[in-house]
């Protein structure tokens, strides 16, 4: 059983591991494939605080800006020239 079985850009059902359709990964991204984020590897933390005075908050929902390396098909953390938000499920924000 796949983790999850909905799409993440359209939420229609989803008979792949992938996150995303590869129409949808398509359109969001401009990739046949769903780009890697690894989180395992990913300091928060650390990116919280070489965005400090650059973040953008608005209300209590913490953001933080991405870039998507299309050599590596991964999100990146991008203080400066990021093109998606990512909303980190952390209570550590
Ligand atoms: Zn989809």
């Amino acid at each position: 059983m796949p983790i999850n079985d909905r799409c993440w850009g359209c939420y229609e059902v989803l008979d792949t591991e992938n996150f995303y359709h590869p129409g949808c990964a398509q359109k969001l991204f401009g990739l046949r494939s769903t780009p890697s984020l690894n989180m395992t590897n990913f300091d928060f933390g650390q990116v919280a605080q070489d965005m400090v005075g650059q973040m953008s908050i608005s209300g209590v929902q913490p953001k933080i800006s991405m870039r998507l390396d299309k050599k590596t098909k991964s999100l990146l953390s991008a203080p400066q020239g990021g093109e998606l938000i990512l909303k980190p499920q952390n209570s550590r924000f």
